[in-house]
């Protein structure tokens, strides 16, 4: 399928390795150039040589931390003219409700509500006065159905949510796109961490955490990061122009519910 959008620039965050990284090979696939950020630079630039030589797109690679305000700026800097917002970062750690004090949840805060929001005001209004936009939040399952472990997690992401539903509706009128795309478990860098972790708490190897976790999951698998990033860029193409505000769940059927 034609995505229609061959020629456009996207700003992918957090996307040297992971869900970012499938996001951005998926939008190059379809055309689209490219800033792609990361913090370190070694995995980034990789990545970033490893789509120009398949795809032909122009790729910007920016090293900063996007939660930063100096890293957003660096990043906005490199990036005249965007058409295309892809908003991803690191998760916050996994603990217990008691773990955590202010300082914690505004860190987790900063890093996935305020971030994207920030990016957002940044970018919407060139956007809108170009009368296109695209822009996907990564999200989580965790939106719709909370993982007792991950507090910090539920509340930043909730709250992004909440804003998205409201600020798409404000920006639809102007070819302005706002969805966000929530993962369940995918086989990344983060996934093989949270293994490690029960395999260490529960003594068994990582290969049994994974076989354990995957048989909780109806498709019986992790997804992929090219599952991912398909979906990613069907969301950012000219045939989404009527989904408005959703939140689209990619998780194997791990969350049971019909709405
Ligand atoms: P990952 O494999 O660990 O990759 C994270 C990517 O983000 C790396 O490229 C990393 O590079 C970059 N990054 C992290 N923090 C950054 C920052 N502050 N500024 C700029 N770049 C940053 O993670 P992932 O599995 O793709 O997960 C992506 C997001 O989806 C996370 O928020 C995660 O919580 C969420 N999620 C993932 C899953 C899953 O199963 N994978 C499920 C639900 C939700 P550097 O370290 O070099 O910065």
């Amino acid at each position: 399928m034609d995505l229609g959008i061959s020629g456009k620039t996207a700003l992918v965050c957090a996307s040297s390795k992971g869900l970012g990284l499938g996001c951005a090979e998926a939008l190059a696939e379809a055309g689209v150039n490219l800033v792609m950020n990361a913090r370190g630079s070694e995995a980034l630039d990789a990545s970033a040589q490893a789509i120009r030589d398949t795809y032909g797109v122009e790729v910007t690679a920016i090293a900063a931390d996007i939660t930063s305000e100096d890293g957003r700026a660096k990043v906005l800097e490199a990036a005249s003219q965007l058409d295309i917002l892809v908003n991803n970062a690191g998760g916050p750690p996994p603990g217990l409700w008691s773990d955590w004090d202010r300082d914690d949840f505004i860190k987790a805060l900063d890093a996935n509500m305020l971030t994207p929001i920030a990016l957002m005001k940044a970018l919407l209004p060139g956007m809108m006065d170009r009368g296109w936009g695209r822009v996907v939040n990564i999200t989580s399952q965790s939106v719709k159905a909370p993982i007792p472990q991950l507090g910090l997690s539920n509340a930043a992401r909730a709250g992004l949510t909440g804003y998205v539903g409201g600020t798409a509706r404000q920006v639809a009128e102007f070819g302005v796109n706002i969805n966000n795309l929530l993962p369940g478990i995918h086989a990344t860098d983060r996934a093989s961490s949270l293994d490690q972790a029960v395999a260490d708490r529960e003594g068994i190897t990582v290969d049994e955490a994974h076989a354990k976790r995957s048989a909780t999951i109806p498709a019986r698998r992790y997804g992929t990061r090219q599952e991912f990033g398909a979906t990613c860029a069907f969301m950012c193409s000219q045939h989404a122009g009527f989904m408005v505000g959703q939140n689209i769940l990619l998780d194997g059927g791990s969350t049971n519910a019909t709405l």
